[in-house]
């Protein structure tokens, strides 16, 4: 790989590296405690990215025994992009470092034969059980990638990213059909799938709720949205804005307000791959250092998520945003734990200011729109909240606004924070999460679905 970036330097590239990934992947699905899929194999690959002038060459491949094969077809590619493109590029400068992080397991699921791993849904299966639950679909998914990354710029990192996932969907039957979900999973061994129990009372307290649901109330009031409504809302209508390639080409709200207020004083949101969450790595995609990136601080906008590339557009310090979903495709810009911090609030003290509002809990899909800065986000379930008492289970609740004027209507924020698992897209998938405390947003519009 050292004598391919050389030769790529020696034939002018003004930069280039080579990502070298391995593999191992089983996913499992149960629908109603039969087996519908199961999965697994070893996959490896290697993507060479070439600057060229001011043009890029990006070629993905599982042949590694041709990479030098590769590496030409990518700098062909780059002097060709180079001809056509009159706007200029370039990279933020980032130290070289040569290091190698094996991120850890307690028990590695690499060695849990596959029964042990249906028995484990089988089980969870079993919890599912109850008279107001039609139908149980159980996922589960664990991944183990080694990456190697090397660049002309004297990086050379090693690492190691074992991760797991699970989730499931449940379908009731009452008056109408409802769904719930949840998710689980870590950056972790096999024992990253421990709160999976608790994770299943939830979702049946959940569906039992929606079943008993009344329809939603309309109109602009004060809304508390649980952990993971917090955590969705900052990932979804406040993350994607911080993307540095959105700013840097004019489609964030976000976009030149670098030291402005954007949130109320209470509220700080940081995107952080070092947190022990699904999102965590040691290094990004282009082998930059990961590192805690403080979005807003107090209320005022700090930072950006950024890659090399949009830094350099930006003139700011890259720092390790990008992510790229494995070796055939370019690293891009990405969030990876994106976390509101807790405030100072009990959850009594938020539901004592609210005389008539909303308790809204998980989300079942939205929109956002990050260059407009709006969102619409539809509550999993939520609750009516009246003279500070949670009441009557809601559904079809969703709600929307300006996300830069809700974040400045948050009045209270709890002291706890819980987070979500997922994988976030945007043209390719990647593995995140998301969290927060629960918040309480004056003046929100709410509406049935
Ligand atoms: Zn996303």
């Amino acid at each position: 790989m050292e004598d391919i970036i050389d030769g790529m330097k020696d034939n002018g590239a003004r930069f280039c590296d080579i990502r070298r990934e391995k593999w191992e992947v089983s996913h499992l699905i149960m629908k109603d405690g039969g087996i519908e899929r199961m999965a697994s194999g070893v996959e490896e690959g290697a993507m060479i990215r070439v600057l060229y002038g001011n043009g890029w060459g990006c070629v993905g491949t599982s042949a590694l025994d041709r990479l030098s094969e590769a590496a030409d077809r990518a700098l062909g590619m780059a002097k060709q992009n180079d001809g056509s493109k009159s706007e200029k590029t370039g990279l933020g400068d980032v130290k070289a470092i040569q290091e190698s992080v094996e991120m850890p397991m307690k028990r590695d699921f690499r060695d849990i034969d596959v029964e042990e791993k249906l028995s484990f849904m089988k089980e969870l299966y079993g919890k599912l059980q109850e008279p107001h639950v039609k139908s149980v679909d159980i996922h589960y998914r664990d991944s183990f990638v080694e990456k190697e990354i090397l660049n002309s710029d004297g990086t050379h990192v090693f690492m190691n990213i074992p991760r797991i996932l699970g989730y499931v969907i449940v379908t009731g039957k009452g008056k109408t059909i409802q769904k719930a979900t949840e998710g689980f999973g870590a950056v972790a061994g096999y024992e990253g799938i421990e709160n999976a129990h608790t994770k299943a009372e939830a979702v049946l307290k959940r569906l039992k709720d929606l079943l008993d649901a009344e329809n939603a109330p309309g109109g602009k009031m004060p809304l508390i949205m649980d952990n993971h409504l917090t955590g969705v809302f900052v990932h979804e209508a406040f993350g994607h804005a911080a993307e540095a390639d959105l700013v840097s080409s004019g489609s964030s709200c976000l976009e030149g307000r670098l030291g402005e207020m954007v949130a109320d004083e209470s509220v700080t949101i940081v995107d952080d791959p070092t947190f022990k969450g699904y999102g965590s790595f040691p290094f990004d995609d282009e082998g930059t250092k990961a590192r805690r990136r403080v979005l807003v601080d107090s209320g005022e906008l700090n930072d950006y998520i950024l890659n090399r590339e949009s830094a350099w557009k930006l003139d700011l310090e890259p720092n390790g945003g990008a992510r790229a979903e494995d070796f055939r495709v370019k690293p891009i810009v990405r969030m990876s734990n994106t976390l509101m911090m807790p405030g100072d609030m009990k959850m009594e003290e938020l539901l004592e200011q609210v005389d008539r509002g909303i308790y809204a809990k998980s989300t079942s899909g939205g929109q956002v729109d990050p260059t407009q800065g709006t969102f619409q986000f539809n509550a999993q379930v939520a609750y009516l909240i009246e003279n500070g008492e949670i009441t009557t289970p809601l559904k079809d609740v969703s709600f929307s606004g300006f996300t830069l004027e809700t974040l400045k209507n948050i009045k209270g924020l709890t002291d706890e924070m819980k987070t979500g698992v997922g994988h976030c897209g945007k043209g390719q998938s990647a593995p995140v999460t998301d969290g927060g405390p629960q918040t309480l947003i004056s003046d929100v519009t709410v509406g049935g679905r």
